[in-house]
């Protein structure tokens, strides 16, 4: 097979120096300056926390469980959420619940949001519309990795009244 040669072209003294290609990245970060202080109208920049973005429904946030009609936790501890986990980040600790319809509840739950990638299997395996991720907010930023350990308080502080039936059926 016949190899070709290609010969190196040699560098001008201008673009040894980079000075062009150094004033054509000026000019286009001066424009877009001037373009983002005079005409607003395309700026992409959020003035948060004044203006919020709204996320679209299928926004996959920081994690909340729901409870029953009479406030208790829905999740049984079924641990499927935490089979499905491919970040192994859920953990929790199952307790006897002591009633005839619902033997299991958590007695800990704990999701390590720093280690979580917001799949959402989570969600997805839960049989029960236990957990979900629809609580339309970011994990808060801190400055220890405890901090976004969450564990069931929190999770449920967000939580929500959930009228599903037991296995995923119902509204
Ligand atoms: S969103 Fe994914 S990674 Fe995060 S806890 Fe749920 S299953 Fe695990
Ligand atoms: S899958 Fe649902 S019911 Fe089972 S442990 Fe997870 S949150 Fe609880």
């Amino acid at each position: 097979m016949a190899t070709v040669q290609v010969e190196r072209r040699e560098l001008t003294l201008a673009e040894k120096l980079y000075i062009p290609e150094v004033v054509r990245g000026l000019v286009v970060t001066t424009r877009q300056m001037l373009k983002n202080a005079f005409g607003k109208k395309d700026v992409a920049t959020i003035q948060y926390p004044e203006v919020k973005k709204v996320y679209p429904d299928r926004f996959r946030g920081r994690h909340r469980l729901t409870t029953r009609e009479d406030g208790t936790v829905r999740c049984v501890a079924c641990m499927l959420c935490s089979t499905a986990c491919p970040a192994k980040c859920i953990h929790i600790v199952a307790g006897d619940r002591g009633g005839a319809d619902v033997e299991k509840y958590p007695i800990s739950f704990e999701i390590d949001l720093l280690v979580c990638v917001y799949c959402g299997f989570c969600e997805e395996a839960c049989p029960c519309d236990a957990i979900r991720m629809d609580s339309g907010r970011h994990p808060l930023p801190s400055f220890s990795r405890d901090k976004q350990r969450i564990h069931k308080v929190q999770l449920l502080e967000d939580g929500v009244r959930s009228i599903a039936r037991q296995g995923g059926e119902g509204t």
